[in-house]
């Protein structure tokens, strides 16, 4: 009741928060890029019960990759190889596609308020000058929820499917707006951490075979986690992910009790502290005892 009525007080939001600069052309079509060596055919490729972050061709699903970053990652990218996909004191510029509904920006911007309440780290509207920026917008092609992993330089698309007449695609709650923000501050995601087998089993059988790429683990040695495993996480692959079909779950928890995999309600409590760690949001004593605070208190 106190979270939900909190909730409430902070996330009043304001429809119609488009960029009042000029943004630049987006085409139907990108290319975003994708490892050689997942590279996925998509040719007459159908999944069955699509989900918007499942998009044949981008790596896990959602996540447009270099070679250079897959080849070093962790849960998050590790800054002392990759300092310039950090964005810069934690700041983000954002600006919204004026194709979406007021509600579907309302959506949307509730994600963006979610992420600067709960962490150090600032997304701000884009002023027209910043030459790094996110650009959120509804691509026709690949559609479906995805992100560059970290600042990429320049205007930086995430692709957020608008809803139609037969789903609510990536804005039916602001949560899979947070999870692609995620990926675009630098965080991977849950079930590819090199410990996972301790706490998930993989069915490979029930994986359409081109997907079983999206189920690899990352390697030791560029993985470092300050934090336990998290089911709840919004990071987390749902069981049916690249499923060959209903009652073919491609991924179950190994420990007993967990209920569900891939809740795209709320950040949980580990998503917050890694993010305010990954941003050194805990540096500082004062922020420090802030964000612990929040986390441990509106985490999921
Ligand atoms: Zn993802």
């Amino acid at each position: 009741m106190i979270k939900s009525w909190i909730f409430l007080c902070i996330f009043i939001v304001f429809p119609g928060n488009q960029s009042r600069f000029l943004l630049p052309h987006v085409p139907d079509v990108l290319h975003p890029p994708v490892p050689d060596d997942v590279r996925i055919d998509t040719n007459g490729i159908e999944l069955e019960d699509l989900d918007p972050e499942i998009t044949p061709g981008l790596y896990q699903g959602d996540m447009a990759l270099t070679n250079e970053i897959y080849n070093y990652w962790r849960v998050g990218l590790k800054w002392e190889t990759f300092p310039e996909k950090m964005w810069p004191n934690g700041t983000v510029p954002y600006a919204i596609s004026p194709l979406y509904e007021p509600s579907d920006q309302v959506t949307i911007l509730k994600a963006i308020r979610i992420l600067n309440f709960m962490t150090c780290i600032k997304f701000v509207p884009w002023n027209g000058k910043s030459e790094d920026y996110l650009l959120i917008w509804p691509i026709k092609y690949p559609k479906g929820c995805w992100s560059f992993v970290g600042r990429q330089g320049g205007v930086q698309i995430v692709s957020l499917q608008a809803p139609d007449s037969t789903s609510p695609n990536c804005l039916g709650t602001e949560g899979r707006a947070i999870h692609e923000l995620m990926h675009a501050l630098g965080v991977f995601h849950e079930q590819s951490r090199w410990d996972r087998d301790k706490f998930v089993k993989i069915h490979y059988d029930n994986i359409i075979p081109q997907y079983k790429p999206n189920f690899e683990k990352l390697s030791l040695e560029n993985t470092t986690y300050s934090f336990e495993y998290d089911y709840d996480s919004i990071m987390h692959y749902g069981k049916n992910y690249f499923s060959k079909g209903r009652g073919k779950p491609t991924i179950t928890a190994k420990m007993p009790g967990v209920k569900k995999l891939g809740q795209r309600k709320a950040l949980s409590k580990s998503d917050c502290l890694k993010l305010n760690d990954l941003y050194n949001c805990f540096d500082n004593p004062r922020t420090r005892r802030k964000y612990y605070n929040l986390c441990n208190f509106m985490g999921i």
